[in-house]
């Protein structure tokens, strides 16, 4: 496996992949690699000739410093793991390199999705994400580009600025991959405290919940009141600070208090557990 740091290493090896007409597979990412992110990487591995995984940790989608500062950090034991795996390249840039003095940051807004739920409870993330993820796709010029359906709203954003911006890149999104108890596996996962663990696989069980009441044959009340509940539990517990619980239309991203047959709908939850933030979401229908 190559271990790529410099800008111009990157594109001079992609340019030869590219001369051979071979495709390649990219996987973003933020390192602290867990299986979720493995998972991706034998994705991008089994349908593609040359598979890219990039690790940093992007300054400017973050809009708390203490959760930057804070955000997991272990480049070594990612390489290891990368190493073991069917990843051909590991691309580490610094600060330096992806954002040069010279180079200006683009204030995103081509959808309403960037502004509302993550978008609104971080103001600025999704632009963020969508200039370090712009400029990784021009560097590394993929075929396909692979996805974590567990950062639903940014897969969705993902997919509508690859249409709007008419790019030739095929976005794959891949399930979200859960520990033993249910808890999405997550890099953030790190910074909690074993209590907070047990607590965090609530987000998990009050999506199930929803879904079960949701699709069983008799339900115990309609979405409104099972928001209302979820709200209960969680103002209950001290824990947890639930920030929002959401469905939505995977089509169009529309908030829905009413679910139909035949169309395919997304519950979505972000809470404090802790001082740590985390976000789930399962499907419905
Ligand atoms: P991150 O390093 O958190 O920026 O994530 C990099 C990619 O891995 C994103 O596309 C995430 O959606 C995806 N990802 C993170 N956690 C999981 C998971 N538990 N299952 C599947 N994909 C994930």
């Amino acid at each position: 496996m190559k271990i790529v740091k410099n800008i111009k290493c990157l594109q001079e090896i992609v340019f030869q992949i590219k001369k051979k007409k071979q495709s390649i597979g990219f996987i973003p990412t933020m390192g602290s690699l867990h299986a979720g992110h493995l998972s991706l990487i034998e994705a991008a591995a089994s349908e593609n000739d040359f598979t890219i995984c990039s690790i940093y940790i992007n300054p400017t989608q973050f809009n708390d410093k203490n959760d930057f500062n804070t955000y997991p950090r272990s480049y070594e034991t990612d390489i290891e793991l990368l190493k073991s795996l069917d990843c051909d390249l590991v691309f580490l840039p610094n600060d330096k390199e992806m954002y040069p003095s010279n180079k200006s940051i683009v204030n995103y807004n081509f959808t309403f999705c960037m502004n509302i739920l993550e978008g609104e409870k971080r103001p600025g993330h999704f632009s963020g994400v969508i200039n370090i993820v712009n400029t990784l796709f021009n560097l590394t010029r993929p075929s396909r580009a692979y996805f974590g359906e567990k950062d639903y709203q940014q897969l969705w954003i993902i997919k509508s600025f690859v249409k709007n911006f008419q790019l030739p890149i095929k976005i794959r999104s891949c399930p979200t991959i859960r520990d033993s108890t249910g808890l999405a596996l997550s890099s953030r996962n790190d910074n909690l405290n074993k209590e907070e663990k047990v607590q965090a696989i609530h987000l998990f069980k009050t999506l199930q919940n929803f879904k079960l009441n949701l699709e069983s044959k008799s339900p115990k009340g309609g979405i409104i009141d099972l928001k209302k509940n979820s709200i209960d539990f969680f103002t209950k517990n001290s824990l947890i600070k639930l920030d929002y619980i959401e469905i939505i239309d995977e089509e169009n991203f529309s908030f829905v208090t009413r679910i139909k047959k035949n169309i395919k709908y997304r519950i979505l939850i972000a809470a404090h557990v802790g001082r740590t933030r985390l976000i789930d979401n399962i499907p419905i229908g």
